[in-house]
């Protein structure tokens, strides 16, 4: 079966599922909460753009399918809040999906702002640690659940962007892993995912406002697949992968999806 009967076929991996996607409003936790609906899963999305984050939902189902919280995940009571209405709407937490974040590029340490290394790190970081342990509160007790992160392919790499960005990306490698030997006891699989760069809001912030056309083409010819610019569609397909049953024996892996980029000596642009 190609991509494109896949993508036709009436398959449904992810039925009975509720989900949780924060930074669900733009860009791959859009991508991914659109899949997760068409898979037949719940899915509550949080976000701090609240306008945007509404009209997702309204396009994309019913309010017994898919909603949205105003959720900033450096916020503890935020993110307790969030995953609370995920259990209170659809009667558990299945999938928690720790997307948000945001990008950065530091030139030089010498320059680099000390308060914004602090936002990256909060954001990125310590705001996917919230969603674990919210998540886990909830999953323990269940004695099954999967919990994802996205990193970034500068989770395997220095020099990529910026330094706060690549230490917040890495780190959360190391929270997935110890996590995930915690919470295996429990039924509860805990992986990353690492996309090379796409043209996504946070990266044509990061690239100098570059727009999507010159953001794909830089992306395209630092890349190591050419004539394949990577997209948030393909990096939902492997979220799909990971939240799904299919993978239930895969726990406490960073899955590149860098078309090999990670492992050829090409610098990012
Ligand atoms: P995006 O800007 O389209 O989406 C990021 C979302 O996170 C936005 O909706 C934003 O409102 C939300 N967000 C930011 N701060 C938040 C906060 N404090 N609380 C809640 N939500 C918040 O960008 P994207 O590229 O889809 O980014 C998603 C993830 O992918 C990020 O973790 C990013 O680091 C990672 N990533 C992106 C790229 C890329 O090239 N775009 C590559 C690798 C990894």
């Amino acid at each position: 079966m190609d991509s494109n009967s896949l993508k036709a076929s009436n398959i449904r991996r992810l039925e009975g599922k509720a989900a949780l996607i924060t930074g669900g409003a733009s860009g791959i936790g859009e991508s991914t909460a659109r899949l997760f609906v068409r898979h037949g899963a719940k899915v509550l999305i949080a976000d701090i753009q609240d306008e945007l984050g509404n009209s997702i939902c309204q396009q994309l189902g019913t309010q017994e399918t898919i909603s949205y919280v105003h959720c900033d995940v450096t916020s503890d009571s935020d993110v307790r809040n969030a995953v609370d209405l995920a259990v209170s709407k659809y009667g558990k937490l299945d999938i928690m999906f720790n997307n948000a974040g945001v990008g950065n590029a530091e030139a030089s340490v010498v320059d680099a702002d000390i308060e914004n290394f602090k936002k990256v790190v909060d954001i990125n970081l310590f705001g996917g640690f919230l969603g674990a342990k919210h998540a886990a509160r909830v999953m323990i007790p269940a004695k099954k659940g999967c919990i994802l992160f996205t990193a970034s392919v500068s989770s395997v790499l220095g020099g990529a962007v910026g330094y706060s960005y690549a230490a917040s990306k890495h780190a959360l490698v190391g929270l997935a892993k110890s996590l995930c030997v915690e919470l295996g006891q429990h039924g509860i699989r805990v992986n990353c995912i690492s996309p090379f760069v796409l043209a996504t809001p946070l990266s044509r912030e990061v690239f100098m406002g570059m727009e999507k056309e010159k953001l794909e083409s830089v992306a395209y010819k630092a890349g190591n697949l050419k004539g394949k610019v990577l997209d948030s569609e393909d990096v939902a397909e492997a979220v799909l992968y990971l939240a799904s049953d299919e993978s239930k024996y895969v726990s406490g892996i960073n899955l590149l999806i860098d078309g090999g980029y990670s492992i050829t000596n090409a610098s990012l642009p």
